[in-house]
Order: C-alpha cells, then sequence, then structure tokens
C-alpha cells in the first residue's frame, strides 16, 4: 500500500465537515471515504457522494459479511466504511481520510497500525453551544443534550496523533494540511514511493 490513511474525528459542532471539504478541494491526491449509514438523507444529500444510504438489514448482512473496515452505531443510526474501496484508493497511492466517530477510530487504529488519527477540538464551549445552535431548529434543550454528548465524545481525544484547534478556519485548514504534507515526506512514505530513483542513486557505479 503506498497511500496513508487519516482518521479525522470530532464532536459534531466542530466544524469538521467544512474542514475536510476545504482541505480535499486544495489539496491533490487526497479522497474521503464515502460511509455506508442507516439514517435518513438530509435535505441535499445525495447517495453514493455524501453516504451510501442503506436499510438496517442490508448494514446488518454487509457486518455479517465483513465488508466493513469498522462500525459503529451514533446517535441510534449505524456507520460503516467499506473495506474494499478504502483498501483499492490506498493501493492506488491516494491518502484516503475517514471522517469517522471516536468509536469507528479506535477501531481502524487496531486494524491499521500506520494510520493517523487527528482529532478536532472547539476553541470553546461558548464556541461549541453557538455553533451547535447555529446547525439546526433545536430547543435549548436538545442543544443542552448534545452538549453534554459532546463532553465525552471530545474526552477520546487523547486517542489521537494529532489535535487540531478549530478556532481560526483558515488556520486550523493549514494545519491539518502540514500534518498530510508532513506524513508525505517521512522516511517510510518516500521509500515506498521513490525506491527505484534511492537504489539507482545509492549505486550510481551500475548505471553509468
Ligand atoms: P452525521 O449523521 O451527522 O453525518 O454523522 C454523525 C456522526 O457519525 C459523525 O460523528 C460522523 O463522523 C460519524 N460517522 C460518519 N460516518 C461514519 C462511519 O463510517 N463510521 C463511524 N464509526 N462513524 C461515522
Amino acid at each position: 500500500m503506498t497511500g496513508s490513511l487519516f482518521i479525522i474525528t470530532a464532536a459534531s459542532g466542530t466544524g469538521k465537515t467544512s474542514l475536510v471539504k476545504q482541505l480535499l478541494a486544495t489539496t491533490n491526491d487526497l479522497t474521503v471515504s464515502v460511509s455506508h449509514t442507516t439514517r435518513s438523507p438530509r435535505p441535499g444529500e445525495l447517495d453514493g457522494q455524501h453516504y451510501h444510504f442503506t436499510d438496517i438489514d442490508t448494514f446488518i448482512q454487509a457486518v455479517g459479511e465483513g465488508k466493513f473496515l469498522e462500525h459503529a452505531e451514533v446517535f441510534g443510526n449505524y456507520y460503516g466504511t467499506s473495506e474494499q474501496s478504502v483498501r483499492a484508493q490506498l493501493e492506488s497511492g491516494i491518502d484516503v481520510i475517514l471522517e469517522i466517530d471516536w468509536q469507528g477510530a479506535l477501531q481502524v487504529k487496531k486494524l491499521f497500525a500506520d494510520a493517523i488519527m487527528i482529532f478536532i477540538l472547539p476553541p470553546s464551549v461558548a464556541t461549541l453551544r453557538q455553533r451547535l445552535s447555529t446547525r439546526a431548529t433545536d430547543s435549548t434543550d436538545v442543544i443542552e443534550q448534545r452538549l453534554a454528548g459532546s463532553v465525552h465524545e471530545m474526552s477520546q481525544y487523547v486517542h489521537a496523533d494529532y489535535v487540531v484547534i478549530n478556532d481560526n478556519f483558515e488556520v486550523a485548514l493549514t494545519e491539518l494540511k502540514a500534518i498530510i504534507i508532513a506524513d508525505r515526506q517521512t522516511l517510510a512514505r518516500q521509500q515506498r514511493r521513490y525506491q527505484s530513483t534511492i537504489t539507482t542513486l545509492l549505486n550510481p557505479s551500475t548505471n553509468d
């Protein structure tokens, strides 16, 4: 495999989806895995683009057949990542982002020791509360419930390799990009990518 696997995890209301969208638009050879979910599409969401929307029976069957790299229940719905499509993209040299919850992130970390887990945190409770309330027309009670749920999710940040604080969008985007670019220059990665060039460089006489 030549591509790297990045897991991006965050509590809802941290601006993760917008950051990933912009990251993809401005970085070459990078894609995001399209998850399977049993939740209903939201207005504007397209099947195959935002998610593969599926019914519960089909999802459970796919779990039984071992088709998912990871799967988890989040807010009462099931979500899973297709193993076959992620492996195919990695093998073709593309870096793959999994935008998944912390339960799935920990499953993937067990399977792929080299996977890089990035956790995005909001800068303050006030910002998180504000982002949660502008997101939907929910009542204050629902927002407070979400906030409480977020605390448990955010406490999982200790499992990450990198932590990005999304205070200023552009700064957070630059930091995410820096993680990806730095990974592309690591010894292991460069050895995989430039194997024949390095062999030639180290044996110049045989190539005169
Ligand atoms: P939403 O329904 O709002 O799009 O996503 C709800 C949560 O499920 C988010 O935290 C999102 O990252 C997570 N999620 C989306 N796809 C997957 C997946 O394939 N696996 C897991 N474990 N979580 C996912």
